[in-house]
């Protein structure tokens, strides 16, 4: 088998068709999750075998190998990342390979107490930790689960082992969660958290996802300013990046925006995705994949994994069209893509 020098620098860059520059490897590490938000994922749900996984070796060699195309960033994700076996293993795996720069984790948080110093100590440093609300029923409504107190344990633990800044995001829907947007913003402001809300995106079980349901940026902008403090853009805001961030104007830090439906981002975006099963998607929303297990199992060398991925970002797709009659949501839910 050919093995690539992954230690030297990326010569390559993951360019594709619109110009878009791909630095950004999201990898799900499994579809099973010990909650179940509605927004999300069924209630009752068939998981993939655990064979089907891949393993943390099979994804050390696809991100040494991603590493030479032009991947730096690194984000791992699920269903529930922490259900995975011995995570921090994966962390550290990861974040010791030459040209990796930047490794996050994004999660429920329920587990996240007990493991946040290991996972610090193997090499994280960037940490997304989902709550949609600080109240008890609405969160059992909304994960069909106990466990509000644990998410909270879970954020201050990551604070404690060193992580700064925390992120939460709130996935915000109309009818649902405007009663939270206020107190969210407060507990952010109390203790230094970085606060976003996601407008909700059609990835959910059951096609429960309309228009009229989405909590628009707008609209949590209007709830922030009447209920704690007016805000004005962030000048130092991106206005490329996914979360476009505001300033309260009485000095208390700052709230992100992530309004993937009423402002798409999709033409600036430099993401590409794996999931826990292998399957390579150039796209949130991609209707189609590359089957990377298939071609690791079967003995493929590094140029052909390389190549696999260069043809998936120059295939990719302008952008997604939920706001069009052409939309067409993809069969896989956000749990098994890894969002
Ligand atoms: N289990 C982890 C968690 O919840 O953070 C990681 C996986 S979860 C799929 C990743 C992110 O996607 C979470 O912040 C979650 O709130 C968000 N999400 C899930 N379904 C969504 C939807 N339909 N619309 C918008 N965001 C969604
Ligand atoms: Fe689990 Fe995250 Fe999906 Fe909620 S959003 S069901 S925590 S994977």
């Amino acid at each position: 088998m050919m093995v690539m020098n992954t230690s030297t620098a990326a010569v390559n860059r993951l360019i594709d068709r619109f110009g878009r520059v791909h630095n950004n490897l999201r990898i799900s590490v499994t579809d099973r999750c010990n909650i179940r938000c509605v927004y999300c994922m069924p209630e009752n749900v068939e998981f993939l075998p655990k064979q089907s996984l891949l393993s943390y070796e099979e994804i050390e060699r696809f991100v040494r190998v991603a590493v030479t195309q032009g991947i730096d960033k690194i984000r791992l994700t699920g269903g529930e990342p922490l259900v995975r076996k011995d995570l921090p293993r994966l962390v550290e795996i990861i974040a010791k390979i030459p040209g990796i720069k930047d490794v996050g984790l994004t999660t429920n948080g329920i587990l996240l107490a007990p493991m946040a110093k290991a996972l610090w100590d193997a090499g994280l440093r960037r940490i997304n930790i989902s709550l949609d609300t600080l109240d008890p029923q609405r969160f059992l409504e909304l994960t069909r689960r106990t466990g509000v107190e644990q998410v909270i344990e879970g954020i201050h633990a990551a604070k404690a082992a060193g992580f700064d800044p925390v992120k939460i995001n709130a996935v915000a829907i109309k009818g649902v969660t405007e009663a939270d947007v206020v107190p969210l913003a407060k507990f952010s402001r109390e203790y230094g958290l970085e606060l976003r809300f996601i407008e909700y995106m059609p990835l959910d079980a059951g096609d429960q996802w309309e228009r009229g349901k989405v909590l628009f940026a707008a609209e949590i902008l209007d709830l922030l300013s009447q209920g704690i403090s007016p805000l004005l853009p962030d000048p130092k805001s991106d206005p490329r990046a996914p979360a476009q961030d505001y300033d309260y104007i009485d000095g208390g830090g700052r709230v992100g925006l992530i309004a993937s439906v009423s402002r798409p981002f999709c033409m600036s975006c430099n993401r590409v995705r794996l999931t826990a099963d292998g399957k390579l998607r150039n796209c949130l929303f991609a209707l189609n994949e590359t089957d990377i297990r298939d071609l690791i199992r079967g003995g493929s060398d590094d140029e052909t994994l390389a190549k696999a991925l260069r043809d998936s970002v120059a295939d990719k797709w302008e952008g997604h069209e939920i706001n069009t009659a052409r939309f067409i949501k993809p069969d896989r839910l956000m749990h098994s893509i890894g969002g």
